[in-house]
This record gives structure tokens, sequence and C-alpha cells, in this order.
């Protein structure tokens, strides 16, 4: 990243006012024309998910043929992971939500991977235990989402090894070490089990195609910080005798103090909305959260405010405002100054209850079906 740009995002670090037209420049990929859109509402019965729609998805990676393909009659499967070191936060459900609505509506398979080997590896304070207990529970908040039982599988790495293994041990011979020291910026000091991830983390990508023994396109949702990880499995596809994975690229979702993307490490806990805050949590999180609003009432009555910087409209666009209708006028009416941020902010607040209320629920529920979704064996020998 050229020192002119005020901004960093690399898969490990997000900071400053991010430029995403600069960034997809710098990472080359591909802009979600409005055309592509128009392609994916057609295929999805009419529909928009509001991820695409309000632009948070802004970003892909051979999005176009993959959609050519399904329109073709050839589906693909989704696939989306998760490194589990503690409780899921409300930006953590963006690249999963997309993931939904896109089994919901093209009727395609989910493959989530649960990387508890990989945070295991990568923080030494967690323990195997902790790192095993915080994957099953990210799992059932993931499931929860409302995934289909019957199209969704889970490789949760310490328990579905013996599936990914006969794969990974093709994809790690095609993996060298300076490729992945480049990616991933590994020191001498790097235990090795995070060396070795690399090639599980690509197994998912070429799974269905190898268990079913012929080729299925593969549509990773991810942020795009997270690019870098893909193109090394992206580098070693074809050599494997499998279609690249397509990508399509979210942006940050900004935290509630109003920093690029929600980091949560120590005191940054007040960030973000953890699915597991008490309530009275909740409310005061949001009620800290850094906004775009003016000084005083009058001036915001008189000048309006600006939804763009403010951590609150970050949330009804990335999740609490279901409709175009409604996330229209949230943003119409902050502009205008028609609406105060202390008003917003409760109605906010009224909706994130209602969503960790019915998740809850819903989190029961996906207890019941979660352990027979993990993948255990694989269908046949390498
Ligand atoms: Fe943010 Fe709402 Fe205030 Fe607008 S009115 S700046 S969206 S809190």
């Amino acid at each position: 990243m050229p020192e002119t740009d005020p901004f960093v995002v690399t898969p490990y670090e997000v900071k400053g006012r991010i430029d995403y037209d600069r960034l997809r420049e710098l990472f080359g990929t591909q802009a979600i024309a409005p055309e592509l859109l128009d392609r994916i509402r057609a295929l999805a019965g009419g529909e928009l998910s509001p991820l695409l729609a309000r632009g948070i998805y802004y970003s892909h990676r051979d999005l176009g043929p993959l959609l050519e393909g399904f329109a073709a009659g050839r589906p693909f499967f989704l696939y989306s992971g998760r490194g589990p070191s503690g409780p899921l936060h409300t930006s953590h459900l963006v690249s999963f939500e997309l993931c939904r609505w896109l089994q919901a509506k093209f009727g395609v398979p989910m493959y989530v991977q649960i990387t508890d080997d990989e945070k295991f590896w990568a923080r030494s304070g967690l323990s195997r235990e902790e790192t095993a207990r915080w994957g099953l529970e990210n799992l059932y908040d993931i499931l929860a989402l409302g995934f289909d039982p019957k199209r969704t599988h889970v490789f949760f790495d310490s328990r579905s090894i013996a599936a990914l293994y006969p794969l990974a041990i093709r994809a790690a011979r095609r993996i060298t070490y300076s490729s992945v020291k480049a990616v991933f910026g590994f020191e001498p000091s790097t235990n090795i089990g995070l060396v070795f991830y690399t090639a599980l983390q690509t197994v998912p990508a070429f799974w269905p195609s190898w268990s079913e023994g012929r080729s299925i396109p593969c549509l990773i949702p991810c942020g795009i910080d997270q690019d870098p990880h893909f193109r090394l499995t992206r580098d070693i596809a074809e050599g494997m005798g499998y279609p690249k994975p397509a990508l399509v690229h979210s942006r940050m979702v900004p935290g509630l103090l109003g920093e690029a993307a929600m980091s949560t490490t120590g005191s940054a806990r007040d960030n973000a909305l953890f699915l597991n805050d008490p309530p009275k949590e909740i409310d005061r999180k949001v009620r800290n959260a850094f906004t775009g609003g003016r000084a005083t009432v009058e001036e915001q009555r008189r000048l309006g405010a600006t939804p763009e910087i403010c951590s609150v409209w970050a949330l009804w666009r990335s999740r609490f405002a279901p409709t175009e209708e409604e996330f229209g006028r949230i943003t119409a009416d902050c502009r205008s100054g028609a609406l105060l941020c202390g008003d917003c902010k409760s109605a906010l607040l009224e909706r994130v209850h209602g969503f960790l209320w019915r998740h809850a629920a819903a989190r029961e529920r996906a207890k019941t079906w979660a352990e027979s979704a993990i993948v255990t064996e694989a269908p046949h020998p390498v």
C-alpha cells in the first residue's frame, strides 16, 4: 500500500478512512456493477439482498461467470468460515447473512468451516478446550440465522480432519512457504501449525467437487480485507483440477466508536454489539455510539446530520432496516434533520433487542441439528 494512502487494509489490520474504490483498484478486483445486480435480482426471483442493494457487498472476482453458469443449469455452492476466539458480534454476521440469503434464493449448498485449530495456533492465550467450545457456540449462532439443515454442512476442523486431510495433503504440496509468508506475514517464530493451516483453509473450496467427482463452482462471500487469503486458494485451484472460487467482498462495518472496522480486542469490546451481551450492555453501547449528529438539537434540526460517518446508521444499513423503504426514510430523515440521534438510537435499540430475542430461540433450535451437520468422513480416499 503506498505511503500516500491514508488507510491500511490487510488480513491483520484495518485502519484509517478507507477509500473503497481505491482499495479495489489496489487489490485488482471488479466492482459489482448495476448490470450484475440486475442479473442477481432476476435469478433470485426479483429480490435483492439489502447487503447487495445498499452496496455493502461492492466488489468481486469472477462473479459474472458463476452467475452465467447458474443460469445455464450449473449450480454453485457457498463457503464461509469462522475462527472461534470468542463470541460473535453483529458485524461477524454480514458474510453469513449474505450466504443465508443466497442459499434461500438459489437453493444451493453451504459449507461452513470452523477453524478451532487455527485459533489455537494463532492465539497463545486460548486453550484447545476454549477454541473448541467457542467453535460450537459460534456454530449455533451461525446456523440460527436460518440456514437450511438439508443443504448446510460444517467442517469443524479438529473433528473433521479425516474428511479434510486427503485434500489438504494435495493442497499443501502446491503451497510454498514463501507464498504463505508473503500473504500472512509469517515470522521465523510462527508455529508450524499456522503454516499447515493455510492448506486446510483451501480445502472447503474444492471439497464438493472432489467428493461428487464433478466440477462444482464455489462462491466465497468475505470482507475485502480477507481477499489475500483466498487469492492463495485461487492460485492453486486449477492445478488441483478444480474451478477457481469466485469471491464477493464487503466493506468493513465500522465500529461503534467510529473506527474503520470493529476491532474488539481488550478495551475495544465497546466497539461492537456481541450476541451474548446482556440487554443493559447493548443499551449502554448504543447510547455511547459515535454518530454523525450535530453538537446541538437546534443545529441538527437546521442543518441535518451525516449518516455516512455514523456507526448507528451503519447498523441500520447492514442488518436492522429490513426494507429499502425504511432504510431510505431513516437516511433521508437523518440528512434533513427530521430525525434526532437520541430517537434514532431508541428505535435501533428496539430493533436490536427484538433481533437478539428471536435469535436466542433460533439458536436453541439450531443446537438440535448442528452435530448432524458436521462432516467427519471423507467420501473416498485420494
Ligand atoms: Fe446517526 Fe441516526 Fe444521528 Fe443520523 S440521526 S447521525 S443515523 S444516530
